[in-house]
């Protein structure tokens, strides 16, 4: 029986390389946390969960070969922790704006990405879930020291804090997850 203090070496398995992460969902698909491969093993081998996605990963052992799970989604609801602190960082503005734009509607890579207040700091503007949303930095330098109002760059959508609780785990991740995770992030009405 797999335990969850298992290692690598107590299960024969080869060394694993690779992303293994796998991202678990509650059954209403909303992303709940970021679970080892050992931890996602053992919830298959429960029946507790459905895998949605497969990484291009193996375990083997002389007894067993597992194709481990990318992303996993589990079979009864499970009321999610306090939502009341979802960390306000810059990496969680971009999960919750999906990694896209506010202002063109684009999605881009991390790198130019960039956060925008939405009322500028300038004006007195805070520095919070309601006032920064994520946008290119195309848009960023166009819309410069002005409200959305006076630039006439519309949102395309009124920033609110997000009701999911990204785990401590996915922050680390962020930059390195796969793209099939980030479907499952998508805009959350608060
Ligand atoms: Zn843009």
């Amino acid at each position: 029986m797999l335990d969850a203090a298992d290692t690598d070496d107590h299960i024969g398995i080869e060394t694993v390389r690779g992303f293994t992460r796998s991202l678990l969902l509650n059954v209403s698909y909303e992303p709940m946390k970021i679970i080892n491969w050992q931890k996602a093993v053992i919830l298959w081998f429960q029946g507790k969960v459905e895998i949605i996605e497969y990484h291009d990963v193996y375990i083997r052992s002389v007894r067993m070969s597992f194709q481990l799970p990318s992303v996993m989604r589990l079979k009864t609801y499970v009321r999610p922790r306090s939502q009341t602190h979802v960390r306000f960082c810059r990496e969680n503005v971009y999960i919750r704006d999906n990694f896209t734009c506010q202002y063109c509607g684009k999605s881009h890579p991390n790198r130019q990405l960039t956060l925008d207040h939405v009322v500028p700091a300038s004006l007195n503007g805070p520095k919070s879930w309601t006032n920064v949303v994520t946008a290119c930095r195309n848009c960023n330098q166009k819309k410069a020291n002005r409200t959305p109002q006076s630039a006439k760059m519309p949102l395309m959508k009124e920033p609110r804090m997000p009701n999911w609780l990204p785990s401590a785990e996915f922050e680390l991740a962020l930059g390195k997850v796969p793209n099939t995770w980030l479907q499952y992030f998508p805009v959350k009405a608060g």
